[in-house]
């Protein structure tokens, strides 16, 4: 097979498990979005992910995301930055990403939005958690996502729109499932605390091996790699 036709049976096939488990959590019909991490695949991929209709990408390293962006810049393509970023990447990721899904710090969220103000973009962001202690190295407190998302809505550009996690890997999907409650639980919590519920609307959670999972438990973004590109050599 061709790697076109290999890229379009998988996406088929992770739309399809998608729409399963939304109907098995008894949610609506595309209230869950796929973002196809290409991370490590050339643009060709992406270019093959976007002929079969896939419209959000994401990526985890900016500097490669920078490589892709232009290569792909005919089609109809919605960037997300899905890993770490530091701050002196802020003003590319805010020129280039229309999510970011790792803010978790004060200073990295003035950074974004004053390079947005000036770039003229208006990216979404998510506060990513980080619900495992010591075994994750990034992410925000618990405890301090409250001042981030009030951070947020003095922001004149960058729009804070969920919470995202990542949690450790586990072996059984069902590992995971933890975690997922503990971030929409977080998310309940934040709300009842009177919190604009359109700054925590989106849950991104869930990869290829739990996705049913994280649907399971709320997940509005799952963010997809191997199941749809193949595996990675790194
Ligand atoms: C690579 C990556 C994914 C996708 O992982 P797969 O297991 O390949 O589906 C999702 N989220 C983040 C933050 C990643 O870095």
């Amino acid at each position: 097979m061709t790697f076109e036709a290999d890229i379009n049976s998988r996406l088929a096939a992770v739309r399809e498990r998608v729409e399963r488990a939304t109907d098995r959590a008894g949610r609506p019909r595309g209230s869950v979005r796929i973002v196809a991490v290409s991370k490590t695949f050339p643009a060709e991929y992406v270019r093959a992910a976007a002929a079969a209709g896939q419209v959000d990408f994401g990526e985890n390293r900016v500097q490669e995301a920078l490589q892709k962006i232009p290569a792909t810049a005919d089609q109809k393509i919605r960037w997300h930055l899905v890993g770490h970023l530091q701050s002196n990447k802020a003003r590319k990721a805010a020129e280039a990403f229309a999510y970011i899904h790792s803010v978790d710090r004060r200073d990295l969220l003035s950074r974004l939005d004053a390079a947005a103000v000036e770039a003229g973009t208006s990216p979404r962001v998510l506060v990513q958690v980080d619900l495992a202690g010591e075994v994750t190295k990034h992410g925000a407190p618990v405890d301090a996502v409250r001042d981030l998302l009030d951070d947020a809505r003095r922001c004149r550009a960058v729009r804070a729109v969920g919470l995202m996690a990542l949690p450790p890997l586990t072996e059984d999907p069902e590992g995971a499932r933890p975690f997922f409650r503990r971030l929409r639980e977080i998310r309940e919590q934040l709300v009842a605390g009177g919190v604009d519920p359109s700054l925590v609307a989106e849950l991104s959670m869930g990869m290829s091996h739990d996705l049913e999972v994280a649907i399971d438990e709320g997940a509005t973004i799952v963010r997809v790699g191997t199941a749809i590109f193949g595996s990675r050599s790194r």
